[in-house]
């Protein structure tokens, strides 16, 4: 059985005011199909404005559906209010009860739904050590740090044990390192109570170290919906290929030569040649357009005796633990990462050596993956 799925749902909203641009003029959830599988920790990742918060919250009862179909389980949702939902929500805004303590807060939701009080006594001191709050349970609100805010955030969420988890950047207002310690904290949650979540998030990082499978939203559409190495190694388009990875994908614009039989990429005013693999003999000709795509852990630094291309490096960045290299093609800027620990300088010379199986190529206009014949 799906945990929750969601059939061509679409969110209009009819107070959008002014419009930015053609693309968000209409719908701010475009026809959404999805499923997340029973127990799946589904991430939802696009850029700001993309439409995760509104999907999340039409799944949580709080915004209407334009239309579509929402399941939770095999329950169809769409006019159930959010208390019949069976549904625990995170969102990033702690929304706590000042009056009340910690354990007050944690409480709060089965009180109001007339638990008896030993029942809630076990479930607050079953959840409490999970979330590392027990030793704060007496404290107030305002005694609290944003970290420990956020574990009794999601305490409160989960001890209803809904059928659905929803978390909206639970993580947002967390500093670097404290991000770093609950997202380990929320892995090790998750795989303990097993319960379906969908995870909103703008970061690439915690999609990908947190979820089975990532949802990859452009102005309210889905782009990509799979694990996190499908959607790393095998991007549907431009748009994920460049979302996902930090540096991002190099993507040049290039014209395919054909020299002797082989083909080659080439870049307008730019030595560099690549040989393009021969998986795409079939897809492309002498004189074809189009974008090739390369992340810059598959663009090496040539040793000696190297066959690269020499190259002069524009940038060179050293941070700590990766040294990263920007190379000019023609307007464009190839970057690339290596673990050569050379201080280098702009204007030295290096050879350029490209995992060439490893490149992509995209339609100059759609951005879609043009793919290998079958
Ligand atoms: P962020 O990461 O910034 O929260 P998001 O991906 O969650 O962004 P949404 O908040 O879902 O994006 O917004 C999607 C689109 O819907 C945006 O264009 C936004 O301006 C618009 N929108 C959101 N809420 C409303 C509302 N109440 N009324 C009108 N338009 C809205």
């Amino acid at each position: 059985m799906a945990g929750l799925t969601l059939k061509n749902v679409f969110k209009r909203y009819e107070n959008s005011g002014k419009k930015k641009n053609r693309q968000q003029n209409d719908y701010a959830v475009k026809d959404l199909n999805l499923v997340c599988e029973q127990g799946e920790f589904v991430a939802f990742l696009g850029p700001s404005g993309c439409g995760k918060t509104t999907t999340l919250r039409m799944i949580a009862g709080l915004e209407d559906i334009t239309k579509g179909e929402i399941y939770i389980g095999d329950r169809l949702v769409n006019h159930l209010h959010p208390k019949d939902r069976n549904i625990g929500l995170a969102f990033e805004d702690y929304a706590m009860y000042p009056p009340l303590d910690v354990y007050g807060n944690v409480a709060f939701n089965l009180r109001a739904k007339g638990v008896d009080k030993g029942e809630i006594d076990r479930r607050v001191r079953e959840i409490a050590p999970l979330m590392q709050i027990d030793d704060i349970l007496d404290k107030m609100p305002v005694k609290l740090s944003g970290g420990q805010k956020q574990r009794v955030n999601i305490a409160r969420a989960i001890i209803r044990e809904p059928e659905l988890l929803l978390m909206d950047e639970p993580l947002s207002h967390l500093d670097g390192k404290a991000r770093q310690s609950m997202r380990v904290e929320i892995k090790r949650l998750i795989n303990k109570i097993k319960c379906t979540t969908v995870y909103v998030t703008h970061d690439q990082l915690e999609a990908m170290s947190l979820a089975d499978k990532i949802a990859i939203i452009n102005f309210g559409v889905l782009q990509q919906f799979g694990t996190p190495a499908e959607v790393y190694d095998d991007p549907v388009n431009e748009f994920v290929a460049s979302f996902i990875g930090e540096p991002p994908m190099n993507i040049l614009e290039t014209t395919i030569i054909k020299e002797d039989g082989t083909f080659f990429f080439t870049f307008a005013n730019s030595n560099l040649k690549i040989a393009v693999p021969g998986r795409y003999y079939g897809v492309v000709s002498d004189g074809f357009r189009c974008k090739m795509g390369v992340r810059p852990m598959d663009v090496l630094v040539g040793g000696d005796g190297s066959k690269g291309t020499p190259e002069e490096i524009a940038t060179f960045e050293n941070l700590g633990d990766e040294r990263r290299i920007g190379i000019r093609v023609g307007d464009m800027l190839l970057m690339l990462i290596t673990e050569d620990e050379k201080r280098y300088r702009s204007g030295d010379i290096i050879k350029l050596e490209v995992r060439e199986e490893k490149t992509h190529l995209f339609d100059i206009e759609t951005g879609n993956r043009i793919r290998e014949l079958a």
